[in-house]
């Protein structure tokens, strides 16, 4: 691998030298790739020597993206939580157990079960999942207990539900390289499924007769890839896709044998649909006609289509109608079932799935059974033999923070998630754990903007250590397999959970291992089950213990029938519903929630980095991972950007209708983005507090949530803009993490990002500081040993120690444009020469580190160098482009935006053929 660097840890072990290798699961996305880890033991230490994608798996074969091709790197003892701790003080994992349980059991005496809360998250195995929630619905009583996947895909498991019978994806990766034609609907897949887009990529390459339609407001760098792109109206899908229905109806479009056998509620949405004329989507999407036509005569001609839809789609409040609108079109041509064909919900997280199956939903109950049916309640509860069951749904995550400030919910214990920085309404939830009487988190990170509010903090295992199963986008069930001991302290969540469901007095919790967690799990799919319900893993239900360590990946349902498991479902058109036939849904178009308006008249949507992944907890740790992007910026049109009188890095502060002040709570720099629509801005969701001062965008966003799924409409806020002047820019390299009360008195905007070996700070203040180097003094107590240059507008400030930067300080009235690689190549270095020194006093940059942002982060290869190879060296395509410099070679992520590098050069990449003649 070209950038892996092996890690070592030290553990509480004594072993004989030993080398391993396991497979195991990415972290991050719902993909869910398969990684091979190899690690040497010995003594104390352990050591990551080598890792890469599995050829084995069947989501990856063998490739990882740039994230997973770093997890190595984001194994950092040194921002983990060790030890328990109750109010601050350092407690025995005994003590802090009980104090858990003494605290839930005290308030649900008093005020009953529906009291208390957890807020678990798609970071969680499924193992973890399936104890919160048994302990919750079966033994406290109560449903709530909700997840951050309630953020992610719960719209898409409602509109599955209505249209299935069941919370069912029909399709597999595979089908991916099986279709014609691919519509992607609210992804950025190239950035945020980069394995699935790299298939695909290369499916298209194999296949001239692959069509890829992206619909997005925005031209993203997926869309490098598009034979069409509709860049509809932000919030407009269900408008589109009532169109769609109607055109296959008035155009021959529909498979009537197929709605005849196997769909009910066809006319009455039909009836729907059939108000939207080509011209009333046209004016409603805000695209042209003929773009819409041309895409609805693919999807018409093509027999085997593929919908990917994502967060664009669910992340809406009217998610569970966008969703249902492209089901429908699916149902009503008979694209689905078969082979390369089908709606495919991708999830972001990579246990999404899992949770959903063990009913981590407040109104699922485990093994896809429903709360509000009485047989099914009663099913659970005599499996488990628990004393009780929740007999309604609990609170949706955003109702759950509501009633918590509301006062009514008295106690959450909040599981591997960091709420604060992804929920809407960023102050109500602070409010809320605020005024909560008791706050327990359990997260094996030290610090984030949630542990700052934990009454107890419990301190669980990371994804090296973790051990148990995850379920990914395509129902495959792979195994997660920890091969580093647990640091310090830390303990499974699974056990963390029993731990406390012990101390409750409840029984049903002694399981051993994560395998006797798994077969309960696989037990209750299978109980009196008689194939109707579409979840069932009977076969893995008596899985040994070796057997389950030796666990291959498998789709589900695993049973009798399908005992290699069930690559595509819905093939003999038997849906999971009462009478076995499938739904269409009416569906009418609503605008979202938040609309602009004279006082705020942009709309803000926000999406994933490349590189980087939710809230920053883990990619955050990483250098490599921070080279592509290193702060967040906000994207705008250049015409709108002008409009304001504003360019490229000119800071403005953001407002909404629940942060209506310019109190720079959200201040960010602009980047300009040819590839928005006029007035529609994004902004990436990534950033809290522990790495920015004023960049978490959920400030911005409403309560505003779909009725059904309870999912937060977080793609679309009204916000106002209002320029903000910066006089003084400084840039700050320490080895040592800057103290946060030194940059409350230095820095009115921060930004900090992991370099190799140090940290890098970028500052703006709207008035200048002079105190600078006092303010130093008391964060480097040898500070008077700092040399500095001064000019005009300018002064560097360098402090070193043995001859090596502990800390450099650059400050400007301009922007300051301090290469990354040239300063990590100087901390990185063992004694410094004068020329060296004399270079950062006067921040003169050496011009073989001048090659601009990072492109490819596997072989480090910057804007400029790759622009020189087009322009200069005749490179004409990315296989020229990795020939000369390497980049795309390795995990493939930056592989569009070399594409829109050559485009922005003028050269065209892809020879498509253009689509009229396709058509
Ligand atoms: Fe991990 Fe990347 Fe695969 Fe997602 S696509 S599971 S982030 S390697």
């Amino acid at each position: 691998m070209s950038s892996f660097k092996p890690v070592s840890v030290q553990r509480n072990l004594d072993s004989a030298y030993k080398e391993t290798v396991q497979q195991t699961t990415c972290a991050y996305c719902g993909v869910g790739c398969g990684v091979d880890i190899q690690v040497r033991q010995e003594g104390k230490q352990q050591e990551i020597v080598a890792l890469k994608g599995s050829v084995k798996h069947p989501a990856n074969l063998g490739r990882l993206c740039v994230k997973g091709s770093q997890l190595a790197s984001t194994v950092d003892d040194s921002i983990r939580l060790a030890r328990p701790s109750i109010n601050g003080r350092d407690a025995s994992w005994d003590d802090a157990t009980a104090a858990v349980a003494k605290g839930f059991s005290d308030i649900i005496s008093e005020h009953g079960p529906d009291s208390v809360a957890f807020y678990v998250s798609g970071q969680l195995l499924t193992e973890d999942y399936y104890v919160a929630n048994k302990l919750m619905k079966g033994y406290i009583g109560s449903a709530n207990i909700d997840t951050n996947s309630r953020l992610c895909m719960s719209s898409a498991v409602a509109a599955h539900k209505r249209a299935f019978g069941a919370d069912v994806v029909p399709c597999n990766y595979e089908d991916l390289e099986l279709c014609d034609l691919l519509v992607f609907i609210g992804s950025n897949a190239a950035w945020t499924h980069p394995v699935l887009f790299q298939r695909v990529e290369k499916a298209k390459a194999e296949n001239p007769n692959l069509k890829l339609v992206f619909i997005d407001p925005r031209k993203t760098a997926s869309c490098e890839s598009a034979d069409l792109h509709l860049a509809i109206k932000a919030g407009t899908d269900v408008a589109l896709f009532n169109g769609l229905l109607n055109y296959l109806a008035s155009n021959g479009g529909l498979d009537q044998a197929y709605i005849e056998n196997h769909v009910d509620g066809f006319e009455e949405t039909l009836e729907t649909a059939g108000l939207w004329s080509l011209d009333r989507v046209a004016e409603v999407c805000d695209i042209n006609s003929r773009d819409i036509e041309a895409f609805y005569q693919l999807f018409s001609s093509t027999e085997k289509a593929i919908s990917f839809f994502s967060m664009g789609v669910n992340q809406s409040s009217s998610g569970v109608d966008k969703a249902n609108s492209i089901i429908n079109c699916h149902l009503a041509t008979g694209k689905i079932g078969k082979a390369g064909s089908g709606p495919f919900s991708i999830t972001g997280q990579p246990n999404a799935m899992g949770g959903r199956e063990v009913g981590g939903l407040a109104n699922l109950l485990a093994a896809h059974m429903d709360i509000d049916n009485s047989e099914h309640r009663a099913l659970v509860q005599s499996y488990w033999g628990s004393p009780a069951i929740a007999d309604k749904p609990g609170l949706k995550a955003v109702d759950l923070f509501e009633r918590i400030n509301e006062g009514k919910v008295k106690a959450v214990w909040v599981m591997a998630t960091n709420p604060l920085v992804s929920m809407p309404n960023r102050n109500q939830v602070q409010a809320a754990l605020e005024k909560c009487e008791l706050v327990v988190v359990s997260d094996c990170v030290a610090s984030n903007d949630t542990l700052e509010y934990a009454d107890i903090k419990l301190p669980a295992t990371g994804w090296s250590e973790k051990d148990g199963t995850v379920t990914n986008s395509e129902r495959t069930i792979s195994r997660q397999r920890g091969f580093l001991s647990p640091y310090g302290e830390s303990r499974h969540d699974w056990q963390i959970l029993c731990g406390v469901a012990q101390k409750m007095g409840f029984s049903g919790f002694d399981f051993q291992s994560p395998s006797d967690v798994f077969k309960e799990y696989a037990g209750l799919t299978a109980y009196k089950n008689d194939g109707r319900r579409s979840l069932d893993i009977s076969k893995l239900a008596d899985l040994s213990e070796d057997d389950y360590n030796a666990l291959r990946p498998v789709q589900w349902p695993v049973n009798r029938a399908n005992p290699r498991g069930t690559r595509r479902m819905f093939t003999d058109g038997v849906f999971f519903t009462p009478n076995q036939r499938a739904k269409c849904i009416p569906t009418e178009y609503q605008a979202p929630e938040q609309a602009v308006s004279e006082a705020f008249p942009y709309v803000l949507n926000t999406g994933r980095l490349r590189d980087q992944w939710h809230t920053m907890t883990r990619t955050g740790t990483s250098a490599e991972l921070s080279q592509h992007i290193d702060e967040a910026a906000l994207a705008i049109h250049p015409k709108d950007a002008a409009e304001l009188g504003l360019k490229e890095g000119s800071y403005v502060s953001l407002a909404s209708s629940v942060e209506k002040h310019q109190s720079q709570q959200v201040l960010l720099p602009l980047k300009i983005d040819q590839g928005l629509r006029r007035h529609e801005l994004f902004a990436p969701i990534h950033w809290g507090k522990e790495w920015a001062s004023s960049s978490s965008i959920a400030h911005l966003f409403t309560d505003a949530r779909d009725k059904l799924s309870g999912q937060p409409e977080l793609k679309h806020a009204a916000v106002s803009l209002t320029p903000v002047e910066i006089t003084q820019h400084i840039h700050v390299v320490s080895r040592s993490p800057l103290p946060k009360e030194w940059l409350q008195h230095h820095a009115d905007v921060w930004t900090k990002i992991r370099i190799r070996e140090a940290f890098s700070y970028r500052i703006a203040n709207t008035s200048a500081r002079s105190s600078l180097a006092d303010g130093f003094k008391h964060v480097f107590p040898s500070f008077d040993e700092a040399i500095s240059h001064d000019d005009q507008s300018r002064k560097q400030l360098v402090l070193l120690l043995d001859g090596k930067i502990e800390s450099a300080c650059f400050v400007s009235d301009e922007p300051l444009n301090i290469e990354r690689t040239w300063v990590e190549s100087l901390v990185g270095a063992d004694a410094l020469s004068s020329e060296q020194v004399n270079g950062l006093l006067h921040a003169q940059i050496d011009a073989e580190f001048a090659q601009g942002r990072i492109v490819c982060s596997c072989f480090k290869v910057g804007e400029n160098a790759i622009k020189d190879a087009i322009t200069a060296q005749g490179c004409q395509t990315i296989d020229d482009l990795g020939d000369k410099l390497k980049c795309g070679t390795n995990c493939g992520s930056c592989r569009s935006e070399l594409r829109q590098i050559l485009d922005s050069e003028g050269v065209q990449p892809l020879n498509l053929e253009p689509l009229e003649t396709a058509v």
